[in-house]
């Protein structure tokens, strides 16, 4: 994460002071860095390089126009799941074929939002999402390329919120199931199998449940050439995790490698859903210190950044690494890092060993650019945060901090 930096006894995101940035536009403050984002994504995309493939990020870790403007210009294609974020990819330049549709609740609306655009395939994961896609395809007098999520029915042993690839999960069609979903598809006129997908999950720190999965899927490959299909895509979803804490997930060059060498002969483009490997270590989230307290067993650390913007540690006990902005070299406490809501869940670190702090300085969650704005919300009439990109010297602000009129415009 070297563009997140001490230098001079204080925190620079590449060329900037945090501190300046806090000054200047208030915390909760996410920043984001665009060298990482550029890097993170190179190193991603050319570990693939020997493959065809196309590297569609996953919009939903971190959906700022900003952010998807940058990845396209690098040629980034864009996994949706939803006709807001279809929106997003198109504003920000995205081109059409180069947008993938997962996700188990696509409304017609939505589908035929995705048919106007030209969207490259639907990932379905219902034989009754097929014929309503089928339905408004037909209607419109198109024909939707699609693939079917199948699911693996593989541990990805990660978070059970973030495992997707399991029987018990709601994503995917059961692959014992899947023939008769391809048999259904391809006698229907305004549909066209064209890929088979896969997503088993997020924040995998190995690679042993991709290759599980891979290799299930190219049996199931096998079935459906027999049947005379025309598969051409292979969609192996996002998932790969990244270092919040001591985990030490495959660096993006090892997957490319073991997935080159299972796939590289066959004649299938190769789609990848990186979301959080892009962009998790790309961003902090900077808050202030408002008051420290102790209680007789405890010492508490309230900070005005909360569980409405950053809920990742309420909603499934993650780890965020949290220091100082400045660090002051105060000797070391055990503290749980809380924000003002009125939870006893709204907590960004818990039992956590922190230099002293005190009132007015400032601390850097990192690991924040993925599932962190994205998951904000407004609970307790808290406006979001704002959001800055970092890009050398250049600061932009990728959003406006939320105003109480912003609060109540839909209301009024
Ligand atoms: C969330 C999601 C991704 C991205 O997952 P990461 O773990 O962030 O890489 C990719 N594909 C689908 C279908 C998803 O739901």
């Amino acid at each position: 994460m070297h563009h997140f930096q001490q230098r001079n006894g204080t925190l620079f995101a590449e060329g900037v002071s945090v501190t300046e940035l806090a000054e200047a536009h208030g915390t909760p403050l996410y920043v984001y860095s665009a060298a990482t984002l550029k890097r993170h994504f190179e190193a991603f995309d050319s570990a693939f390089a020997s493959m065809e493939h196309l590297t569609c990020y996953s919009v939903k870790a971190n959906s700022n126009l900003h952010v998807l403007r940058l990845l396209a210009s690098l040629g980034a294609g864009m996994d949706i799941v939803s006709g807001g974020e279809l929106y997003r990819a198109l504003l920000a330049g995205v081109p059409a074929g180069k947008i993938v549709y997962s996700g188990v609740g696509k409304k017609p609306a939505e589908i035929r939002q995705a048919l106007e655009a030209g969207i490259l395939m639907f990932n379905v994961e219902s034989t009754q999402e097929l014929l309503r896609i089928n339905e408004v395809a037909k209607a419109m007098g198109k024909v939707a390329q699609i693939s079917f999520r199948i699911n693996p029915d593989v541990d990805p042993k990660t978070h059970p919120y973030i495992s997707t690839g399991l029987k018990k999960n709601k994503f995917g069609l059961n692959i014992d199931l899947s023939l008769d979903a391809y048999a259904l598809a391809r006698d229907l006129p305004a549909v066209e199998p064209v890929g088979i997908d896969c997503h088993i999950g997020s924040q995998l720190t190995t690679i042993e449940p991709f290759m599980e999965a891979l290799d299930k899927l190219l049996i199931f490959y096998d079935k459906l050439k027999a049947m005379n299909l025309d598969i051409r895509y292979l969609d192996l979803g996002g998932g790969l995790g990244i270092n919040y804490d001591e985990e030490q997930p495959p660096h993006p060059k090892e997957f490319g490698a073991a997935l080159t060498k299972v796939l590289g002969k066959l004649p299938l483009k190769i789609i990848l859903e990186p979301g959080r490997v892009i962009v998790g270590n790309a961003g902090i989230l900077v808050t202030e210190v408002l008051y420290t307290k102790q209680s007789p067993t405890k010492s508490f650390v309230i900070v005005d950044a909360a569980m409405n913007d950053l809920v990742r540690p309420s909603l499934y006990g993650s780890f965020h690494r949290v220091e100082e902005v400045t660090p002051q070299g105060r000797p070391a406490q055990d503290v749980d890092v809380v924000g003002p809501i009125c939870e006893s869940g709204d907590f960004l670190a818990k039992d956590r060993q922190l230099p002293e702090v005190r009132q007015g300085e400032r601390l850097a969650v990192y690991s924040a650019g993925a599932y962190g704005f994205t998951m904000s919300s407004n609970y307790n009439s808290r406006p979001r945060a704002a959001e800055i990109l970092v890009d050398g010297e250049q600061v932009i602000v990728a959003r406006r901090r939320e105003t109480f009129e912003s609060l109540v415009a839909q209301e009024l």
